[in-house]
């Protein structure tokens, strides 16, 4: 399987040898080729910018995605990148089962960083990396979008009906999270993951074992390398938490490290991050069938007596349970993550006042 790096004029021959080179240095089944062909701005009007101005491939933020509706297609911008792709794959006589990889300055009309289309082909948005984001050459985040771009299409994670449940809208530390943010590249880049269910899927589709080799070890070589040059802005992501199939409390931005609790100490926890504005000590017993239904969700086989007196137990003011239990959670993620990084994760507050959670509720995939 052949994936060929092409350029519009504005992204340079020696940006794209860099892409090339770097992707090339991975061995395996996907066999990197670059071209360095010029198209003419003659037959693509769209390319002659200076001429064109206000043409939608113009977009005054890079921070942002826009939405994508299905309903009203590919916006114009998108077919336009994918029409040189095409040109390219008829003039150079490209196989169907091969990639044209377009790498582009262009923003497009969604402000979409990376797309790839039913016909294999795909565009990479390059410009402005090293402005706002990393202090090091663009080619790492860019060649992870490829190789994101090339297992998204071989999972087939995309139909008629627009994107399937392996693409994730809430941040996993996968290489299928829908990134609205370019920060959030960042973080996959450096997490390096596949989540369990889109393996699964890898699976189902039999995607070739020394195909995902070869993706694992460009993903674990980009990060590698990336982290290494130390060059990295600090950007400050915001950490989150989710639980994932097997019911593990993960933390994405930190590679999926689990918070490890055993049941009762992780339905106190889930209670608490499902209420982010607080709760009382001494109304912890109005949640008491949800931390039921939490408890019961954790352990589908602990029978109703048990629940009822372990939650019973948990809740009541005057035994302080919650209070022991509360500082044995808090003990176990100091432990797991240091004092300075527990911070956002700890249960937090003054007698009397609201316990709370500082984590984010926008980025939990929990749904209790
Ligand atoms: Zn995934």
């Amino acid at each position: 399987m052949k994936i060929h790096l092409i350029r519009s004029p504005e992204y340079s021959t020696e940006d794209l040898t860099k892409v090339y080179e770097l992707l090339n240095s991975f061995k395996g089944p996907m066999k990197f080729e670059m071209n360095d062909h010029v198209f003419d701005k003659k037959d693509f009007y769209f390319l002659n910018y200076d001429l064109y101005p206000h043409h939608n491939f113009k977009f005054d933020s890079d921070k942002k995605k826009k939405t994508f509706i299905k309903e009203l297609g590919y916006p114009l911008s998108f077919e336009e990148l994918f029409s040189l792709c095409d040109s390219f794959r008829k003039r150079f006589r490209i196989r169907k089962n091969d990639f044209v990889v377009l790498i582009t300055n262009r923003f497009n009309s969604l402000n979409w960083f990376s797309h790839c289309n039913a016909d294999k082909n795909a565009f990479i948005h390059a410009a402005e990396w090293e402005k706002f984001y990393i202090k090091a050459h663009h080619k790492h985040p860019v060649a992870y979008q490829v190789i994101e771009n090339v297992l998204q299409n071989l999972m087939e994670v995309e139909s008629l009906e627009g994107y399937n449940e392996y693409v994730h809208y809430h941040v996993r530390g996968c290489i299928n999270d829908f990134c609205k943010d370019k920060r959030e590249v960042i973080l996959k880049l450096r997490t390096a993951d596949i989540c369990g269910s889109c393996f699964k899927r890898i699976e189902e589709k039999k995607i070739p074992f020394d195909i995902t080799d070869q993706v694992f070890q460009i993903l674990e070589g980009l990060r590698t390398q990336f982290l290494f040059n130390k060059k990295v802005n600090r950007v400050s992501i915001p950490y989150s938490i989710y639980i994932d199939e097997d019911n593990k409390l993960l933390i994405p931005q930190l590679g999926n490290m689990e918070l490890k609790l055993e049941p009762i100490l992780s339905t106190l926890y889930i209670l608490f991050l499902l209420n982010p504005e607080g709760i009382k000590a001494i109304d912890l017993s109005k949640h008491n069938s949800k931390l039921k239904y939490i408890y019961k969700f954790l352990n589908p086989n602990v029978i109703p007596e048990q629940v009822r007196t372990s939650i019973n137990e948990l809740t009541d003011y005057e035994n302080g349970s919650f209070s022991q239990k509360k500082a044995k959670i808090n003990r176990k993620i100091k432990s797991l993550l240091g004092d300075t990084r527990a911070q956002d994760f700890l249960i937090s507050g003054r007698p009397g006042q609201p316990f709370r959670i500082n984590l984010q509720l926008e980025n939990m995939d929990i749904n209790f």
